[in-house]
C-alpha cells in the first residue's frame, strides 16, 4: 500500500441542541424478509428544520421502558447510527433485533408511526472525511448503518469519488438496502459494490444475489483495492476489527489511515489506550492510596479490587453483576455519567461528553487511585 499523509481531522459542529429534543416517528419500514431489522424516519415536534450532521454520527436516544416486573417506566440510553445521508427532511435509523435485547425490542415491538422518541443531538467521531482520498468502507451486519450515510453523502455530494464498499453479512437476505447500493453502483462508476456472504443459502446466485462466497478479509482487500492511499472505515463486531485491523496494518496502511467504529463493546485492539484526563472526585483520596486499587460500589455495597482484566470502570462494573446506565460506550453520550465519591479515574480516550464535576464517564475510564463509585 503506498505511503499517504495522515488525513486532517473531519471538522464537527458543536452539539446542535442541548439535551433532549422530541422526534416523531414519521415512518416505520421493514427493511428485510425475517423483520430483523427496522428503519425509522424521525421528523423534531417542534416543526423546525433539522440541523446537518457529519455522514457516520449517530443519535443517542432515552428510552421508556415499561419495567417487565412492575410495569413503571424505566429509562434507557441507546444509540443508533444515522444510516442516510444529512440534509433531508428527517433523520433515518435502522435497527436490528438483538435477541432478548431490552431496548431494540422496544423499538421493533412498541415504537410505531406517530411515536414520540426523545433524542440526543447527533454526536460521534466515525465520519467521513472530506476531499478525495479514495475511500474502502467495511461493513460487518448491521455495522452497515453509518457506511450507508456516508455512501449516500459522498454520491450526492462528489459521485467521481473512488468508493468501495465491502459488506459482510451471512445471507442476501440480511443485507440492509442492497438493491439501493446496487443500483448506485450500476449508475456510478466511482463506487464499487461487493456484498460478501459468509453463508450463502443454496438458492443464491453467485454474481447475481451476492458478489463474495466468504468473509471480507484481507486477501479480498488486496485482491480488490489498488496500491492507493485509502481511507478505511470499518464497522462491524469485535472479532471482525480485531482480524481486519492488524491485517491491513501488516499491508502497509498506516493507522491514522483507518477508522473505526464498534456497536458494542470497544476493542482493546482497535483503541489503544492513550494518556489523557485525570477525572477528580469532590474528594480526592490520597496518590500515595495504591495506583487502581479498591473499586467501590457504594449503592450496592460491594468492595472489589481492580485486577485489570478489562479495559473500563463499566465492564468491570458489569462483570460484578452491577447494572450500569450505558449508551455508545465510547465516551459521547453521557448515559454512563457516574457520580466519583472518592479518587480519581483516567481517562482512556478524549470524551465528546463533558461530565459534570465530580462525576466521570464510567465507559471510558479506569481507575487511578483506590475509588467510590455511587453506584
Ligand atoms: C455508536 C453506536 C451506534 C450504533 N448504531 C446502531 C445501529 O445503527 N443499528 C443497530 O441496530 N444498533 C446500533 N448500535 C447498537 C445499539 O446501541 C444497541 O446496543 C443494540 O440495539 C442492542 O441494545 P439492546 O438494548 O436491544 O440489547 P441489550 O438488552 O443491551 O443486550 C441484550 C444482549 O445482547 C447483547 N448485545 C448487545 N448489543 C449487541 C450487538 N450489537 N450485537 C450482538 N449482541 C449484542 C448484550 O451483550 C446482551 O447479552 C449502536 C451502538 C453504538 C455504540
Amino acid at each position: 500500500m503506498s505511503d499517504a499523509s495522515p488525513p486532517s481531522p473531519v471538522p464537527l459542529p458543536p452539539p446542535a441542541w442541548p439535551g433532549m429534543r422530541e422526534m416523531r416517528v414519521a415512518n416505520k419500514t421493514i427493511e428485510d424478509p425475517d423483520g430483523t431489522i427496522v428503519s425509522f424516519e424521525l421528523v423534531p415536534v417542534d416543526g423546525k428544520p433539522l440541523p446537518a450532521f457529519v455522514p457516520g454520527q449517530f443519535l443517542t436516544f432515552r428510552l421508556r421502558i415499561p419495567d417487565p416486573a412492575t410495569g413503571q417506566p424505566t429509562s434507557l440510553a441507546r444509540c443508533y447510527s444515522l444510516s442516510d445521508r444529512p440534509g433531508l427532511e428527517s433523520y433515518r435509523i435502522s435497527v436490528k433485533r438483538i435477541p432478548g435485547g431490552v431496548g431494540s425490542g422496544h423499538l421493533h415491538d412498541r415504537v410505531q408511526t406517530g411515536a414520540v422518541l426523545e433524542v440526543m443531538a447527533p454526536s460521534g467521531r466515525f465520519c467521513l472525511h472530506p476531499g478525495n482520498d479514495p475511500v474502502a468502507l467495511i461493513a460487518g451486519g448491521i455495522g452497515i448503518t453509518p457506511l450507508l450515510s456516508m455512501i449516500n453523502a459522498q454520491i450526492a455530494r462528489d459521485p467521481d469519488r473512488e468508493l468501495w464498499l465491502f459488506y459482510g453479512v451471512r445471507h442476501s437476505g440480511e443485507a440492509l438496502q442492497s438493491a439501493h447500493l446496487q443500483a448506485l453502483a450500476e449508475r456510478h462508476p466511482g463506487f464499487h459494490y461487493l456484498l460478501c456472504c459468509s453463508q450463502p443459502g443454496p438458492e443464491e446466485r453467485p454474481g447475481v444475489d451476492y458478489h463474495h462466497a466468504g468473509r471480507v478479509d484481507i486477501t479480498l482487500l488486496r485482491l480488490s483495492l489498488r496500491l492507493r492511499p485509502y481511507l478505511f472505515y470499518l464497522c462491524g463486531p469485535q472479532t471482525m476489527l480485531e482480524s481486519l485491523i492488524p491485517a491491513l496494518e501488516a499491508w502497509g496502511v498506516p493507522g491514522e489511515r483507518i477508522h473505526t467504529e464498534n456497536f458494542g463493546v470497544v476493542s482493546e485492539a482497535a483503541r489503544p489506550p492513550l494518556a489523557l484526563p485525570v477525572a477528580t472526585s469532590a474528594l480526592p483520596v490520597p496518590r500515595d492510596a495504591g495506583g487502581g486499587g479498591i473499586v467501590t460500589f457504594r449503592l450496592a455495597n460491594k468492595k472489589v479490587r481492580w485486577d485489570g482484566s478489562v479495559r473500563t470502570l463499566l465492564e468491570f462494573a458489569e462483570n460484578q453483576g452491577i447494572e450500569a446506565p450505558y449508551g455508545c460506550r465510547s465516551g459521547a453520550c453521557g448515559a454512563c455519567q457516574c457520580v466519583l465519591e472518592a479518587g480519581e479515574v483516567n481517562y482512556l480516550s478524549n470524551p465528546d461528553y463533558t461530565p459534570e464535576p465530580g462525576t466521570c464517564l464510567l465507559c471510558v475510564t479506569a481507575p487511578r487511585t483506590d475509588l467510590t463509585l455511587e453506584l
